[in-house]
Parts: structure tokens; sequence; C-alpha cells
């Protein structure tokens, strides 16, 4: 028997071959899925089509909802606004106003602070980890490093972040405040929980770098950089400052906030450097606890050089002055040695 009949079947009384019979059943399916498609179709918004054209198109989530379209029809049905998109530039704002026919009105900015400041180095107590390269899988083993409320230097939430806004310094997150969008992908990525997301109520802005709730002798143990609760920024700057319990807190009341120049004091004098300031303008935040370094180091090569230069002086004034009488009783050096 010929191969192309050897399938053929029985359809209406009629011997039908394989491919005839095939492309009878695409044309039918063809056919109604073309009806289905003219009988379901969901007709769109064009406010919603042009809002969602007019967003970043990042889906980072940072308005509450699960990506741009979501928030494009939430717009266009007013129970968001333009500016819940973190992601959004001033020009996207704008644009997005005049599509709804309102007035554009930026919100405060937000952004990602990273509640930590160690670095490898000045992490302590810190055995090797041998195990998957992720913090979430390193902050499930036990004893990883002295400080069990500190970075683990891992990276996920660089890792995380959609807008490529966090580097990884040594071991430790730098944000990058031109970049960031606070969308808060970070904070979901971070198994320690040491980020938040705040207002930019001021550029730079005053963050405490440590989320130890430990008391300061423990601190001083696991950290060279920790907060010790001494209370010399509550001194300094009570306005915003307060130490409850075992770690600083800022307080980002607009009202209470003050100028920045404010918090220099408190910033200079915080004996670990815990208290920095962090913004577009500002490069490296932990600079300042290079600078104190440095300069600690230069003050006790200082101290160190004087009480040099004291002995030194002591002892020439001990030594008896040409002419001076001499004791004959006194025991001589050369005397002692022999
Ligand atoms: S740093 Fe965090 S908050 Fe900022 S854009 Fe990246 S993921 Fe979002
Ligand atoms: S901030 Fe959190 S996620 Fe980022 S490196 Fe540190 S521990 Fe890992």
């Amino acid at each position: 028997m010929p191969t192309m009949f050897s399938l053929a079947l029985l359809a209406g009384g009629y011997l039908v071959s394989t491919p005839l019979l095939l492309l009878l059943i695409g044309l039918f399916f063809a056919i109604m899925l073309t009806i289905a498609h003219h009988r379901l179709r969901v007709e769109e918004d064009p406010t919603v089509v042009a809002l969602i054209e007019a967003l970043p198109g990042a889906n980072c989530g940072g308005c509450g909802l699960p990506g741009c379209p979501q928030f494009a029809e939430a717009i266009a049905e007013g129970r968001a606004q333009p500016s819940d998109c973190v992601a959004a530039s001033e020009e996207t704002i704008k644009a997005v106003a005049e599509i709804l026919g309102v007035e554009a009105t930026a919100g405060v900015p937000r952004r990602a602070v990273i509640h930590c400041g160690a670095k490898f180095r000045e992490r302590l107590r810190r055995p090797d980890y041998i195990g998957v390269a992720t913090c979430t899988e390193m902050n499930m083993v036990a004893g990883v490093q002295g400080c069990t409320y500190g970075c683990l230097g891992l990276g996920d939430c660089a890792r995380s972040c959609p807008f490529e806004a966090i580097t990884m310094v040594a071991g430790l997150p730098v944000v990058n405040y031109r970049t960031c969008t606070g969308c808060g992908q970070c904070i979901e990525a971070c198994p320690r929980g040491i980020i938040t997301v705040e207002e930019m109520i001021d550029d730079p802005l005053l963050v405490i770098a440590c989320s130890s709730q430990d008391a300061g002798k423990q601190v001083r143990a696991n950290c060279s950089v920790g907060c010790i609760a001494c209370g010399v920024c509550a001194k300094l700057d009570p306005e915003t400052c307060e130490v409850p319990a075992n770690l600083c807190t800022v307080k980002y009341s607009a009202e209470r906030y003050g100028r920045t120049g404010d918090h220099e004091p408190a910033v200079e004098k915080c004996p670990t450097s815990c208290l920095l300031l962090v913004g577009a303008g500002i490069e490296d935040p932990h600079e300042l606890v290079e600078r104190k370094t440095r300069e600690k180091v230069a003050r006790a090569a200082a101290r160190a050089a004087q009480q040099q230069r004291i002995a030194a002086s002591s002892a020439s004034n001990d030594a008896p002055k040409p002419g001076a009488a001499v004791d004959a009783d006194a025991p001589s050096g050369k005397e002692d040695t022999q």
C-alpha cells in the first residue's frame, strides 16, 4: 500500500488523505481562534496604554504594585498618584500628569540607607566562611562573624538592585544616591534587615551606620565602628539623635531635623564614626572613618615624639654640667660594670 494513504480516514463517506485532513483541522482551529479573539477581546484603555509608554518600564515594584502596567491602571483609576512611581524622573511625572490632565506634584525622594558601616577589616572575630557565596546562605550559618546584626558583605543587595545603584566596597554596600530610586528591592534582599528607605528631607542626610543592639563592651569586641551608645550625639544634636537603649536613633522629622551643618559636630565627635552623612554629593561616606583613623595615627605619633623629646630633655637636665662639683662618693658607671 502506498504510505501517503496508509493513515487515511473515512470522513463523510470519502476517503481523505492525512495531509488533507491536517490542513482541514488547522483551518478549523484558525477560524475558531479568530472568532474567540474577536468575541473575547478586552478593549485596552488608550490612557493606560499611553501611561505604560510614559512610565520608566523598570517594573521595580517600588510603587507597591507588581509592575508598570499595573501601576498605569492604578493611576488611571485614581488609586495611585504619578509621584508614587519611585523610578520616575521629574520629566516622567510631568508627562504622566499631562496624560491624566492633572497638575504634576513631585513627592519627597526616598533613598536606601545601609545601617552598617563596617568594611571587612573593621569586623572583628570573622572566621573563614566556606559555603554558598550569598548573604542569605551565610546568614544561616552560626558564628560567621562576631556581630550578629551587621552586614555580611556578600552583596545580595547589590545584585537585587534593578538600577545598579549599589557597589560593594571592601565588603560594604555603598549606595549611589544619584541612581537609587528608593524602590526597596534591596530591603527584600538583605537577610540581616539592615537596609531602610528614608525620605531625603535633606541632602546629605544623617544616618546611623550600625544596627547592633548589643551593649557597648560587646560592640567593641565585635567591631571597631559600631555604636557604643555613649550618648555624645544626643548631647551635641539633641533634636535629631537619641539613644533610647544600646543604639543611636536618628529622628527623621522634617520639623526637627535641622540643617546639614547642625549635624556636623555630632558626626565629627562620634568616637566610633558610626554617624555618617550620605547623599548625592558624597562619593564615599566611609571616607570619614579613613580620615579619622589617619588623624588618630598622626596624633599618636605626635604624642610619642613629644614624650621622646621630654625624656631626652630630662635626661640632659640630669647630666652633670661641665665644671660642676662631682660627688666623690657617687659610684661611677665604669665601677658598676667591673
Ligand atoms: S539601592 Fe535599593 S532602593 Fe535604591 S534603587 Fe537599588 S534596590 Fe532600589
Ligand atoms: S546589606 Fe545585607 S544584603 Fe547587602 S551585603 Fe550586607 S548583608 Fe548582604
